[in-house]
């Protein structure tokens, strides 16, 4: 093997079984067997890490907010000892759940009243979010939707299937639906076939996709058999959402390869984390692994604003400094794009570092990425006929 793709090799391990070492491979691999063996309780935890008393206070509050629930593959990556461990951060519940600053919101995205018919929200012209299941393999201590996601929660998700499918039929101007929850990928096979077809008998449907950390949490569930089904439902692109580099394990790499050649186009969703990811070299190795896996980064997110999440919040200057660090550093390909979901229901709104100094009618100044400065001409055409800049010009 030649020295840069052992390098590759290396840079992917395995923590299996870690603290499951009675477990046989076969069950090991079982996805159903992770599903039923997760780590859910207090107890579960204690058996097999030292939690602080901020971690035990916050686990007793989880039960009433956002689930506490961890597969045995992803409990592996945490450190046993150490409370900062970034993967512990996202799934370990804290005390600090059960405080709300004065800015948290249950809905920050205003979802609840962009939903048309309940479960499908109709925010932007041609595409709607689906939402198909309250259900994940394992619960983000940061989720957007903690209001609805692991049935603890404030409130209950009731997607109405038959409606949301009239819904489709008749809005025409709908050409891409993003399946999301929850986690579409723990549906069964048959269950999740039934709505992709359904979707792909809509003429107007052109482009599926699914947002999905199951390959993350729980990669056994990436089945052949899955694969085999999802490629019938061409074009179908997915999303996945991995945090830190360390979540890239063999296993992750090995589930996302088999999307990747069953024809899937995969990108990749981040959240910026305070003590999980806010930091330049950490977004680097991530970003260059996920391209290893064949993973575009697609978005990465400012935290919103949900209840109880104060704590792994950082500021919008971070995520620009990150991506300032990328931009002209590492392949274009890396770069993921920064957004805000504007609070309250605004969608997506890109945040970029300001590359541009000046810009007038007769040309733009621009600095690049090193802080070199330039300046692009507009074409001489357009001074005169834009009738914008005409009016520049008399004014
Ligand atoms: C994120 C999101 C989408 C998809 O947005 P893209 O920018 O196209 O990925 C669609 N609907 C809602 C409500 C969303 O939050
Ligand atoms: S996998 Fe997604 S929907 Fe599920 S808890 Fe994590 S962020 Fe929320």
């Amino acid at each position: 093997m030649s020295e840069s793709s052992s390098a590759i090799k290396e840079r992917f391990v395995s923590h299996a079984p870690g603290h499951w070492s009675a477990v046989t491979p076969a069950m090991w691999s079982d996805w159903r067997w992770q599903q039923r063996n997760r780590v859910t309780t207090l107890a579960g935890l204690e058996d097999r890490l030292r939690l602080t008393s901020e971690e035990r206070a916050g686990v007793l509050l989880a039960g009433k907010k956002l689930a506490l629930a961890v597969t045995p593959h992803y409990f592996n990556l945490i450190e046993p000892d150490n409370p900062n461990c970034p993967i512990r951060r996202q799934v370990v519940p804290r005390i600090e759940e059960g405080y709300d600053s004065p800015h948290d919101m249950a809905d920050p995205c205003g979802e609840d009243s962009s939903m048309p018919v309940p479960g499908l929200v109709h925010r932007y012209p041609d595409r709607v979010l689906f939402l198909v299941t309250d259900r994940c393999a394992s619960y983000c201590r940061y989720c957007t939707r903690s209001r609805v996601v692991s049935g603890v929660g404030e409130q209950e998700l009731h997607t109405d299937f038959e409606e949301t499918f009239r819904y489709l039929e008749t809005h025409t101007e709908i050409r891409d639906v993003l399946l999301s929850g929850g986690d579409a990928l723990l549906l069964s096979d048959a269950r999740l076939e039934a709505i992709l077809s359904r979707l792909r008998s809509i003429k107007h449907i052109e482009f599926l996709r699914i947002g999905t950390r199951v390959p993350i949490f729980l990669p056994q569930r990436i089945t052949p058999e899955l694969c085999a089904m999802l490629r019938k439902y061409h074009p179908l692109w997915m999303s996945v959402h991995v945090n830190h580099p360390r979540e890239l394990t063999i296993e992750v790499r090995d589930a996302l390869g088999r999307l990747a050649d069953s024809g899937i186009p995969l990108g990749n969703q981040s959240v910026l984390l305070s003590g999980v990811n806010d930091d330049v070299d950490t977004m680097r190795d991530l970003v260059h692994k996920l391209l290893l896996c064949r993973v575009r980064p697609y978005y990465l997110y400012q935290c919103d604003l949900i209840r109880g999440s104060s704590h792994l919040r950082t500021s919008v200057a971070k995520g620009i400094e990150i991506i300032e660090a990328l931009r002209g550093f590492t392949s274009g390909y890396a770069i993921p794009q920064f957004v805000i979901d504007a609070p309250g229901g605004g969608g997506k709104v890109p945040v970029n570092p300001n590359y541009v100094v000046s810009h007038d009618q007769a040309k733009i100044v621009i600095r690049n990425f090193e802080g070199r400065i330039f300046e692009y001409p507009e074409p001489i055409a357009t001074r005169v006929t834009n009738h914008h800049s005409a009016e520049l010009v008399t004014a």
